[in-house]
């Protein structure tokens, strides 16, 4: 039985990959890494805990082997389960230094838009960001900064991506060639994309962001882009990139 609205999968399109895909309905996606410990991405809502406490036993694991908690940023379709998860397992978690104080409950996402930490507040629906900031609070161990490598999985680099929120990032992980993109470049139709403008505090700042990231990593050997939303690319991943890079390059105009 599935739980009430939402649906649990390891993702079929991911099967050769080194991770698994989690998806809620409705919610952002979680990636599973197994190695010793387990090593999340993305955490999904609140309700979302659940659904990943099955899959973690499906491996015949138990939340508890989780040690690492990456967040892409402070949306709760993205960090909204850590706290949950870093309560049952004592995982660190980790995430951009800009977004840290809003998963820690000690500053309100309004404060962020309106005194500008990013410098401009463009597209930002008050509302509607409060509300995607009802995180439940979670302490960030680490906080990164763009560039900064974990030595978790042979390294996992920050790759700083702000627009969609202050720190909104992308994490590398260089050994296996994989880009967790969150929401700074999201699957939709099977084309990348840039994040929602309504839910995004600064989108030219995001167009930058996804045009700049995909640049950062045309030099990398990519086997597969895990965005937040959608599924995950594993073809064409260059062409797919670019063509992306261009797209939001015309959003921004000349
Ligand atoms: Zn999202
Ligand atoms: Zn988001």
């Amino acid at each position: 039985m599935r739980g009430p609205g939402l649906t649990g999968e390891t993702g079929g399109d991911v099967n050769s990959q080194p991770f698994r895909k989690i998806k809620g309905l409705m919610t952002g996606n979680v990636y599973i890494v197994e190695g010793d410990e387990l090593v999340i991405v993305d955490t999904g809502a609140p309700t979302d805990f659940r659904i990943i406490e099955r899959q973690v036993k499906r491996l015949g694991r138990s939340v508890e082997d989780i040690g690492h908690i990456f967040i892409t940023h402070f949306h709760v379709d993205h960090a909204g389960a850590a706290a949950a998860l870093k309560e049952a397992s004592g995982a660190r978690v980790y995430a951009h230094e800009a977004d840290a104080p809003i998963l820690a409950g000690e500053e309100k996402v309004q404060s962020v838009y309106r005194t500008g930490v990013i410098g401009r507040v463009a597209s930002a629906v008050p509302g509607v960001s409060e509300g995607m900031a009802m995180v439940p609070p979670v302490r960030v161990d680490v906080p990164l900064k763009d560039g900064d490598v974990v030595p978790v999985l042979g390294g996992m680099r920050l790759i700083h991506a702000p627009g969609h929120t202050p720190g909104n990032s992308c994490y590398l992980w260089e050994e296996r060639g994989v880009l967790f993109s969150g929401d700074a470049i999201i699957n939709t139709y099977h084309v990348l994309t840039l994040p929602t403008v309504g839910f995004s505090c600064d989108f030219d700042l995001a167009a930058r962001s996804a045009r700049s990231v995909a640049r950062r990593v045309a030099d990398e050997d990519l086997r597969a882009v895990c965005p937040g939303h959608g599924p995950v690319v594993d073809e064409d991943i260059g062409g797919k990139l670019e063509r992306m890079g261009r797209r939001a390059g015309r959003r921004l105009g000349p």
